[in-house]
């Protein structure tokens, strides 16, 4: 084709986790469960009420005041955009572009450098420590050497589920020169939160999504808490009325559900420990998670081996086996009781028949 991309974009692969047909889908960290039934009549009954033919809300009041209510922010420290990635696309193309440097601290969810790559800002990855966690010793050095306008730091973790200590943000806080983004869509499953940190630093902005405990990865619902000179801008910078009728009203009346959604909350975190246990069990090394999946290392098997095995029997997981400093990794995303038995069901089974065929 004679028609190229731009230059920077080059050969891009784009974001891909598997989208194959299974029995039991444990690859993309979701919730398992589908939002209140409650929840969505009342949605559908108010979806007939709103004027189509009109554009919506541009700047999202409700929502955003609903939002502000439950983070006990005000509601000008709120932006709200069509998922995370949205949002986090939003801060690259206000705070990165041409000439910028975003970075993060590897290994990580991917989309922080591809979405660099996309808004056309330069991109560089620290390495996490043997735990997965951030540095502090080198922390400060780093940040001087690379002088970025924009740092993601995914806590807790994608895809290893490693929290991070509130001190680190705090240092990030007052030593990177730009904007630093706590990506928390894995937020609600950790006991720690940095959204209060928005409004202790001018510079820390904390990303949240719908996509996991709300159940709404369907809808593609994510915000953003920060001071508010930052949310203006990100206002400026998204497009007009990029924020649906219906996906307004969707996530203000999910709400209404806060305790529903914090029970389904405590019910995965049981899961997950059930299931780090019955991993250990197996001698399966993991990395103690505080998200809704479990990044794992069995040993002494092929790990692309043993995900093709579980997909043969029903069960997707994520395969990270080839990612730089994922040697080996595979990770599971906890789901209801009986997909987690199914999946350790299946994994034992593989497990023996490997062992089988040695
Ligand atoms: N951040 C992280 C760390 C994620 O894992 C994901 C989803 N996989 C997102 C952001 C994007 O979520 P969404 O766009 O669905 O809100």
């Amino acid at each position: 084709m004679s028609i190229m991309p731009r230059a920077g974009l080059g050969v891009f692969e784009g974001y891909h986790s598997a989208q194959v047909e299974a029995k039991v889908r444990l690859n993309t960290n979701e919730s398992p469960f589908p939002p209140p039934p409650e929840l969505l009549s009342r949605w559908q009954e108010g979806v007939v009420e709103l004027s189509l033919n009109r554009y919506p809300d541009r700047s999202a009041v409700a929502l955003r005041a609903a939002i502000a209510k439950f983070h006990q922010v005000s509601q000008d420290m709120v932006f709200v955009a069509n998922g995370s990635n949205e949002v986090i696309q939003t801060i690259l193309l206000s705070f990165g572009t041409s000439g910028a440097r975003a970075v993060s601290f590897e290994p990580t969810y991917a989309m922080y450098e591809t979405i660099a790559r996309v808004t056309n800002t330069s991109y560089s990855a620290l390495e996490r420590l043997d735990d997965f966690t951030i540095s502090t010793q080198t922390l400060a050095r780093d940040l001087t050497d690379l002088n970025p306008d924009v740092t993601f730091v995914c806590a807790p973790n994608n895809p290893t589920g490693v929290a991070e200590d509130s001190s680190t943000i705090d240092l990030l806080g007052s030593e990177a020169p730009g904007l630093v983004v706590i990506d928390e869509a894995y937020g609600q499953f950790s006991p720690i939160s940095q959204v209060g940190r928005t409004l202790k630093f001018d510079n820390i902005a904390v990303v949240r999504t719908f996509s996991k405990i709300w159940s709404l990865a369907g809808m593609r619902i994510g915000y953003c808490i920060a001071p508010a000179p930052i949310v203006d801008i990100l206002w400026k910078v998204a497009l007009p009325y990029h924020l649906d009728s219906s996906k307004q009203l969707l996530a203000t009346l999910c709400f209404d559900y806060i305790a529903e959604m914090e029970e389904r909350v405590a019910f995965l975190i049981a899961q997950r420990i059930q299931l780090e246990l019955a991993l250990g069990e197996l001698g399966i090394q993991y990395w103690p998670s505080s998200a809704n999946f479990i990044l794992f290392r069995p040993q002494g098997v092929d790990a692309a081996d043993l995900w093709r095995r579980l997909l043969d029997k029903g069960v997707l997981i994520r395969d990270w086996s080839k990612w730089p400093r994922l040697a080996n990794c595979l990770r599971v995303t906890v789901g209801t009781q009986s997909e987690n038995d199914y999946f350790l069901e299946a994994l034992t089974h593989s497990l023996n028949e490997m062992s089988a065929s040695w």
